[in-house]
């Protein structure tokens, strides 16, 4: 699956990429307790729910879903009308609806009933392939259900705050998108991480995205990467004051 070639995490911007990582482990504070200990159905309904939507009304809807239905057969064979007023809440209930229950008709499909607990005797590329092959699971969703399920494999999401921070620091190029960003920023960190390492780059990575590289008006000048940020540094250059300008006004 992976494209990145895979001595990457040898390279100046895989030392780069671990600089990173040491550093805003020291801001955030590693190691990063995990947010959820859902199986990996379970997290899949929830990863697919939060795509564009923030954490508290996604995090309703999927109580709304577990309220109202005894087990996840129960979801697919439900109205689609019915879970999507279930779901209201999140961004294009509309769309999530039906797509959830589409994606939970191939699971059962293809392993036979909606338990994903096998992935966890599968390596970790073969694992996300498999999920990958289901319309409708892109690169995010894979590694979510793996690394943040209670598979807790060794997988890396990259959500849009992350990717944000990736290309700003420049780990990945400017026209880089998020899927393809998860196999060059997952080649750039040490093979042998485990579940928890990969699992704090990419919470770091995020908090760092919510907390300070906003979306607009980055905190550029209380950033504890700015020494390593081109981005920053353009930014902070720009606006200081023009010296040559004030000694010959
Ligand atoms: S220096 Fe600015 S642009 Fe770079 S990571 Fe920090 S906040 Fe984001």
């Amino acid at each position: 699956m992976s494209t990145a070639p895979k001595d990457l995490a040898e390279t100046p911007m895989a030392e780069k990429a671990l600089a990173i990582h040491r550093r805003l482990c020291g801001v955030y504070g590693c190691p990063i307790p995990y947010f959820h200990d859902l199986d990996p159905v379970s997290e899949l309904i929830s990863s697919l729910l939060s795509h564009r939507t923030r954490n508290a009304d996604s995090g309703r809807a999927f109580k709304a879903l577990r309220a109202r239905f005894n087990d996840w057969d129960s979801l697919v064979t439900a109205p689609t009308e019915e879970v999507q007023a279930l779901i209201a809440g999140v961004t294009w209930p509309e769309l999530k609806a039906p797509r959830i229950q589409a994606v939970l008709r191939a699971v059962q499909a293809r392993a036979g009933s909606l338990d994903l607990a096998f992935l966890r005797d599968m390596p970790v590329a073969e694992a996300r392939s498999w999920l990958e092959e289901i319309p409708g699971i892109g690169p995010k969703t894979g590694a979510a259900v793996l690394s943040f399920s209670d598979l807790r494999m060794p997988a890396l999401p990259v959500d849009s705050h992350h990717h944000r921070v990736a290309q700003r620091t420049g780990l990945i190029g400017p026209k880089v998108d998020v899927g393809p960003a998860h196999a060059i920023l997952r080649a750039q960190l040490p093979a042998d991480w485990d579940a928890q390492k990969l699992y704090d780059n990419h919470e770091i990575l995020m908090l760092h995205g919510q907390r300070c590289c906003f979306h607009r008006n980055p905190a550029c000048g209380a950033c504890a990467v700015l020494d390593l940020c081109p981005t920053g540094q353009a930014r902070t250059e720009s606006r200081r004051p023009d010296r040559t300008a004030a000694l010959h006004p």
